[in-house]
């Protein structure tokens, strides 16, 4: 299968501690890579990096075989990489729906603007853009919100909400960072479901989960980070009855 994202020999430095050290791993077209290990392993330092929100101190990044080296942050979404985050970041005082179509900005014509776009078809331009944010917010269960504060919703539906603002980017690759931390058993399959979805009409997903039985039931693949290295890589099975992956997660 064709590869996607290829992260080679990735270090990142914080002063003097290496939070990352020489990373090697693919993302292939139409799998969900999951990316594992216990707490402070790095793998958000990793996605950080593959998002462009933190250089790295070594390494490189390819997305479709092109180095992501001198790209801006803000050009991400555009190329087809977009993320969620550990923590939310969710705007409290807007609706459902703006907060969706925060996640647009980067697929706006900014230059028709500037060439003097007439009202109407800009009218036009952000009627489809709603009828778009419409869809995923509708994908992801949140229809009947929409026009809602996103600060009157529950932490399960905001974390839902963050997954339509990455969506209606349409990205290649959708970055995911501990999305079902803090959602209960019925939230969570059911999100599984949804990222199963995602992946079988053609985003890649590489995933940063510790529900093992998320990552056991949807995960094509595994890469297990312990200490900024990497220790494993396998199918869930393999990685399942990997004696160092094991150790790992009992501290050993
Ligand atoms: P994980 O997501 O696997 O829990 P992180 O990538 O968040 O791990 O962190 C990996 C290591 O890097 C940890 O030791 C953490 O303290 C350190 N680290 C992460 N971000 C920073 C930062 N901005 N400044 C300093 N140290 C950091
Ligand atoms: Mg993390």
């Amino acid at each position: 299968m064709t590869t996607l994202l290829d992260v080679h020999k990735l270090s990142r430095d914080f002063g003097g501690v290496r939070a990352v050290n020489q990373v090697d791993f693919q993302v292939r077209e139409g799998e969900i890579l999951a990316l594992i290990g216990p707490n402070g392993a790095g793998k958000s330092t990793v996605l950080n990096m593959v998002s462009g929100v933190i250089p790295p101190s070594e390494g490189e990044i390819r997305f479709s075989s092109q180095p992501l080296t001198r790209v801006q942050g803000y050009e991400y979404a555009g190329l087809g990489i977009t993320r969620t985050f550990q923590n939310l970041q969710t705007f409290d005082d807007m609706t459902v729906l703006e907060n969706v179509m925060v996640g647009m900005h980067t697929k706006t014509s900014a230059s028709l603007f500037s060439c003097g776009m007439n009202l109407a078809k800009s009218r036009k331009e952000e009627k489809l853009m709603q009828e778009q944010a419409q869809t995923w917010i509708a994908n992801v269960g949140l229809a009947e919100v929409a026009s809602s504060l996103a600060g009157s919703l529950p932490y399960g539906k905001l974390r839902l909400m963050e997954i339509a603002r990455a969506m209606v980017a349409k990205p290649r690759l959708l970055l995911l960072d501990e999305p079902a931390a803090g959602l209960n058993h019925t939230e969570t399959a059911e999100m599984s479901r949804m990222f199963c979805e995602i992946r079988d009409n053609g985003t890649a997903i590489l995933l940063v989960e510790h529900d093992m039985d998320m990552i056991m039931t949807i995960a094509d693949r595994i890469v297990v980070l312990d200490q900024g290295s990497k220790i494993a890589e396998g199918t869930p099975r393999e990685i399942q009855e990997n004696p160092r992956v094991i150790a790992a997660y009992l501290g050993a």
